[in-house]
Order: C-alpha cells, then sequence, then structure tokens
C-alpha cells in the first residue's frame, strides 16, 4: 500500500526519533531518574502563567465565531494584533495583509514552499540544518541544497553559498538563533549575505526568497538582540512558532509575515493563503490563533533555560569538550570526542545519556545536547558525562 518514497523514508526514520525510543526502552529498564535524555526538543517548562489564564478566559467566554470557519488567513483581528506586534519591534509597517496564520512553523514552511516552487527547483539551508527542511522542499518537488556553515561558530559561509546558487534557487531557508547549534547568526554576516542575494538576483534575473524560520526568536540570553530578518532582506518572509515561546508544541500554532518590500506582495500573500487552504490546513486553529493574540508580549522565561545552558556549558568544557557557548534555543551543540558521531552517541547510551548525533543535522563530528531536562537531572548526570569523557581520554592515551 505504501508508497516507496515513504517506505524508504520509514526505514531511515530520523535520530531524534531513534533516541525517543531509546529513551522509553532504558528508562523501563532504568527508572526515570537514571537516564539523562538530552535528546528531544520537547519545551518543559508550563507556558506563561497569562496564557494559561487567558486560555482559560476564551474556553469560558465560549465566543460564538471561535469554532467556526473563516478566512483561510486566519481570524482578521489577530492578524492585525500580530503585524501590530511585529511593527513594534521592527519599525516596518506590516498590516493583516502581510500575515497568514499556520499550523506551526512546519506547516509555514510548507505553505510557503507549495506556493513557491516548480519541479526541481532548489532551497538552499545552511548547516548543521532542522533535518525536515529535506522532507519539506521533496514534498514540494524542490531539491534541497546545503551550504555548510564556517566552523568553530557555525555562522554563513558567504563564499560557500555564493557556490550554491544557480538559476534554479527559489529560496534559501536561514534559522537563527540556530537548531542545532544555539548560535544567532551575526548582523554583518546577514547584511553581506543579503547584498550576495541582491547581486546573484540581478546576475541571474531570478528572485530569491528568504525564509527565517524563527521559532527560537524570543528564547535568548544575555539581552542579546537578534537581528531583523525583515530589514535586512527585501525579499524575506518570517515563519514564526509559538511552539517554544509559549511552549506550546502541542497546539500547532504559527505565522507567516511576508515582507511588504517584495514586489508583488499581495499576490505572494493570496499564493500563501491558496496554498494553505488546498495542503489540507484550512486554516490555522482557531482558539489558539486568538489566544496567542492575547499572549503577544509573553514568553516562558529564558532564564530557566539560560541557567541550564550555563550548567551543562560548565560541565562539558570542564571535562575538555569543545563546544560554542549558546546564545539562544535549547540545545548545545559540542564536537564529539572522536571523529564517528554516530559511534560516540551509541557509546553514551552506556551511561543512559542521550543525544542526537550531529550527522542528523547535516553536520557530523558533533552531537546535540537538548537541555529541555530540569537542573536535577542536569545536576544527577555529572557522573555520567564524567564517565563518557574518561573512556575517550583512556582510549587516546
Ligand atoms: N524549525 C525548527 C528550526 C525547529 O527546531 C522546529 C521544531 O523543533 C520547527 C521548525 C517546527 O516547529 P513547529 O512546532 O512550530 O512546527
Amino acid at each position: 500500500m505504501l508508497s516507496k518514497k515513504i517506505s524508504d523514508k520509514l526505514g531511515n526514520s530520523s535520530w531524534i526519533r531513534a533516541m525517543f525510543e531509546q529513551g522509553i526502552k532504558l528508562r523501563k529498564i532504568y527508572g526515570d531518574d537514571k537516564v539523562y535524555d538530552f535528546s528531544l526538543g520537547n519545551p518543559d517548562p508550563q507556558p506563561p502563567i497569562e496564557t494559561k489564564e487567558a486560555l482559560r478566559k476564551l474556553v469560558i467566554d465560549d465566543s460564538p465565531e471561535l469554532h467556526k470557519y473563516m478566512s483561510n488567513a486566519g481570524f482578521l483581528d489577530v492578524r492585525e494584533k500580530v503585524a501590530f506586534h511585529i511593527n513594534k519591534e521592527t519599525g516596518l509597517d506590516l498590516t493583516a495583509e502581510n500575515i497568514i496564520m499556520t499550523v506551526g512553523a512546519a506547516g509555514a514552511i510548507n505553505v510557503i514552499l507549495k506556493a513557491i516552487l516548480e519541479q526541481d527547483d532548489e532551497v538552499i539551508a545552511l548547516s548543521p540544518y532542522f533535518v525536515d527542511y529535506g522532507s519539506y522542499v521533496d514534498n514540494h518537488g524542490g531539491k534541497l541544497v546545503l551550504s555548510p556553515c564556517t566552523k568553530p561558530d557555525f555562522q554563513p559561509d558567504l563564499l560557500d553559498l555564493e557556490k550554491r546558487i544557480t538559476p534554479k534557487t527559489k529560496a534559501i531557508i536561514i534559522n537563527s538563533p540556530n537548531n542545532p547549534t544555539g548560535v544567532i547568526y551575526k548582523e554583518e554576516v546577514l547584511k553581506n549575505m543579503a547584498k550576495l542575494l541582491e547581486d546573484k538576483e540581478k546576475e541571474l534575473g531570478t528572485e530569491i526568497l528568504v525564509i527565517s524560520d524563527e521559532p527560537y526568536v524570543k528564547l535568548v540570553y544575555d539581552g542579546v538582540k537578534v537581528p531583523s530578518i525583515l530589514n535586512i532582506f527585501k525579499n524575506s518572509a518570517i515563519v514564526y512558532s509559538y511552539s517554544k515561546s509559549l511552549a506550546i508544541p502541542g497546539e500547532r500554532i504559527g505565522y507567516i509575515a511576508v515582507n511588504p518590500a517584495i514586489k508583488d506582495a499581495s499576490r505572494l500573500v493570496a499564493g500563501l493563503v491558496f496554498a494553505n487552504r488546498v495542503l489540507g490546513f484550512v486554516n490555522a486553529p482557531g482558539l489558539f490563533q486568538k489566544l496567542i493574540a492575547e499572549s503577544l508580549d509573553h514568553t516562558v522565561d529564558p532564564k530557566i533555560y539560560q541557567e541550564r545552558r550555563d550548567k551543562l556549558f560548565d560541565i562539558l568544557t570542564s571535562l575538555g569538550f569543545e563546544c560554542i557557548k549558546p546564545e539562544g534555543t535549547f540545545y548545545l551543540f559540542p564536537k564529539a570526542l572522536i571523529e564517528d558521531d554516530i559511534a560516540f552517541v551509541k557509546h553514551a547510551l552506556k551511561y543512559n545519556l542521550l543525544f542526537v548525533p550531529g550527522s542528523g543535522f547535516g553536520c557530523p563530528g558533533y552531537f546535540r545536547i537538548s537541555y529541555c531536562v530540569d537542573m536535577k537531572t542536569i545536576e544527577n548526570s555529572i557522573p555520567a558525562f564524567e564517565a563518557l569523557a574518561n573512556d575517550f581520554k583512556n582510549m587516546e592515551t
């Protein structure tokens, strides 16, 4: 019954999924408190109290329009509020006509790719990257092209990027703060990238859409500011998701914000709204659209994650791991202690430590630690990290 394509993909299921299954198995054998599962990016804090309160109120008030069909772009009042919120942060002039409410970031990226790709068009992603981009591009007949970031700072490599741009390049997906590295791309690098893209568009007579996938943009540390993509790239669209900032990934809510500076932006928006419908999303969940309209100024407190980052970063560096200090997200991306990151992650299972190998993000030789776990688990995991590091120290001598 299954298509060959899906059959093949099942045989090749993601590392995150594989580690999820391993975690269940290990917990059954050793108990919850003896397994240190750093594999899943599933936010563990509760949503902000204001968001929970707003949800309660919405359910009790139960306005008649709440459960009905609406414009495929989403409720007008919600889109107005989202546009106003973006304008406050960027100084731009978006209206509700620039906003499409979506089924999370995953839904949003599929909507954009459905609307812009012809068969065999190319979409560039900067590796390490969120591996599902490959499936999203493939869903719409496109080809994913990877441009590796520089090491060890994981910034876009513009010399490499330039070589990857062809007449078939339709879009580039950027994700900053980045999953899996936690790195924020520098404003200066992004401005140079914008110049490069403009030059290439002129040279090739094409248009290249910058799709900025930003689910972690509010989870940043030490007061850093993430550069505003809409201000840097003319041909750009923001993909935002409340999965991480409000810790509600199961509710599937996000939006696309289309840069008003795009030539024929309203026609692009019409195409996106149509794609939202025919992909079968129809519209983003109504109740949660209304909820986020009440939660635009709230986020999970990033300090919760910052304390965990600090603790884990100290543990890792004191044990000799090479690792860039993340400025956001809830991930760390250290170098594995041997070249083979898959063998390294498999070895870590011996100490009930669960990670995802860098190969799962198109970046072998590294591994991802997700700190969606409480401080107690991090503290309890220290002897396991020590034993792991020790094994490889002993192997070297
Ligand atoms: N993009 C990135 C970089 C992610 O890390 C994730 C989820 O982990 C997504 C997109 C999908 O997010 P959503 O839950 O909004 O679909």
